[in-house]
């Protein structure tokens, strides 16, 4: 069955999102049509503003709409215990256990020289920079408990102790190869409880 240009325009658009296949992505079109102008107008300007109006903390590097975001300017929060996480999601995941009322540093990846992810990829120079401003105690490393997590865990910890820095590393209540953004809550608020010194 042959489609509208504009329809098959968009259903070649969202196939392009993860987890979204041909089918899902034509039963989402169909959708956005049937749902009328005043939704695809919300639609179109969500997508929009989330480029045009999210960009990364200089602090600490999530994305945020205001700079610096809302973590980093709560005063409440232990701004000497910074708790490293890969990606935003990961954040989340931590945020979520409301176990840690540190700050974090987001690094936007791990070390991965299979897939040619070095140091400079990853926004380790960005804590650097910051740890000089605003100095801190202990790092906790909550990368995800695979290989590149743990290689990136190690390659901080070499970089950051002889600044005389404590780092921690949160237990191993995480499956190893898991997702950090997966576990479960309670999973993970004991690995972070259980962290250990490296
Ligand atoms: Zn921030």
């Amino acid at each position: 069955m042959a489609v509208a240009d504009p329809i098959a325009r968009l259903v070649k658009e969202l196939a392009k999102l993860p987890g979204i296949g041909e089918k899902t992505a034509q039963r989402l079109a169909f959708h956005i049509l049937k749902a009328g102008p005043g939704y695809a107008g919300d639609l179109a300007a969500a997508v929009t503003g989330v480029v045009r109006d999210v960009r990364l903390c200089s602090t600490c590097q999530t994305l945020t709409d205001q700079d610096p975001c809302a973590i980093c300017r709560d005063p409440d929060r232990d701004a000497r215990t910074i708790c490293v996480v890969e990606g935003v999601p990961d954040l989340l995941a931590v945020e979520r256990t409301h176990e840690f009322r540190g700050r974090y540093h987001v690094l936007h990846g791990a070390l991965s020289p299979l897939d040619g992810v070095g140091p400079s990829d990853l926004k380790i120079r960005e804590l650097l920079v910051r740890l000089e401003r605003e100095p801190a105690d202990e790092i906790v490393v909550a990368t995800n408990p695979d290989v590149e997590g743990e290689a990136t865990a190690l390659y901080l910890t070499k970089l950051l102790k002889p600044m005389g820095l404590k780092v921690t590393r949160i237990a191993q209540g995480v499956p190893m190869g898991g997702d950090l953004e997966y576990a479960d809550q309670v999973t993970l608020a004991r690995a972070l409880a259980g962290r250990r010194e490296l």
